[in-house]
């Protein structure tokens, strides 16, 4: 059945594009008729795949920078007149106990994963404002929802992000903009194989065992999720269909929040 959703004429703006979530989404954000700059760290796999984008542009960035993230809302601007979309996904996990854990790359990741989709946000809405419409998707994470150990900067961060969507919802909401936030469980990327490889040696396990008694533990469905079931609900809220979701944190998360 041909797709519904017709983004084309939309610009947006993935950061975290050239690996895993970012990745897919910003395919079926191309594979729904918008542009897409694709903003990452890793300028190889980054430039390669907006390459093979219809629409695609890649820019280099760290999103800890200030300068980074305002030249990232820039480019769009001069590219296609603004930032109608903007994907806050680009993350890193660390897994250590708060004891041990170093003080400079818990505030490195508050920065990556909160600070970045503020600042982010600051700049793109005065176009999303001007324009009456906007879609502001935060990858957040089940961990935005509940605890794990071992991942406090992590789970800080994105409980953080939750408020931070809600806060968002309610002031863009008579402008026409939207703002919610994903909470996936496991996604088969390659932020998920280093965990299996922390988890393994913090708890002295096997991946196997890692996978299937701490990750999938909680799950109804038994399964990692593919970024693309994620992609396809990130996509769908961008969509004016989804016009009336806002503030909202979307669990895809086979049944690991429902105990
Ligand atoms: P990934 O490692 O495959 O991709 C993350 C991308 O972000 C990489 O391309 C990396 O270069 C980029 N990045 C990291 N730091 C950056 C920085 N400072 N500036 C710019 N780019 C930077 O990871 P993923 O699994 O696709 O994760 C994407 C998002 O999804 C993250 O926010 C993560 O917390 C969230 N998430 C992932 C899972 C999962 O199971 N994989 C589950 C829930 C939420």
């Amino acid at each position: 059945m041909p797709s519904t959703i017709d983004l084309s004429g939309k610009a947006a703006l993935v950061t975290g594009a050239a690996s895993g979530i970012g990745r897919a989404i910003a395919q079926d954000l191309a594979d729904h008729g918008a542009c897409v700059l694709v903003a990452d760290l890793n300028e190889q796999a980054g430039q390669a795949f907006a390459d093979s984008l219809p629409s695609g542009r890649f820019q280099r960035a760290d999103v800890t920078s200030r300068d980074d993230c305002r030249a990232l809302v820039a480019r769009v601007e001069r590219e296609w007149g603004g930032t109608d979309i903007l994907v806050n996904n680009a993350g890193v996990q660390h897994v250590a106990p708060v004891e041990e854990f170093p003080e400079d790359r818990w505030e490195q990741l508050i920065r990556i994963l909160l600070i970045a989709p503020f600042l982010l946000t600051k700049y793109a809405l005065p176009h999303m404002y001007a324009r009456g419409w906007g879609r502001i998707v935060n990858i957040a994470s089940i961990h935005g929802l509940v605890a794990s150990p071992y991942k406090s900067a992590y789970i800080a961060a994105k409980h953080g992000l939750l408020g931070f969507t809600k806060t968002v919802a309610l002031e863009a909401g008579d402008k026409g903009v939207t703002c919610n936030a994903i909470c996936p469980s496991y996604v088969r990327t390659p932020l998920v194989e280093r965990q299996i490889d922390d988890l393994a040696k913090e708890n002295r396990l096997s991946r196997e065992q890692v996978v299937e008694q701490i990750m999938l533990a909680p799950a109804a469905l038994k399964r990692l999720l593919e970024p693309s079931e994620v992609a396809a609900l990130a996509t769908f809220l961008c969509s004016d269909a989804a016009s009336g979701i806002t503030g909202s944190a979307q669990a895809i998360d086979c049944g690991w929040t429902a105990r």
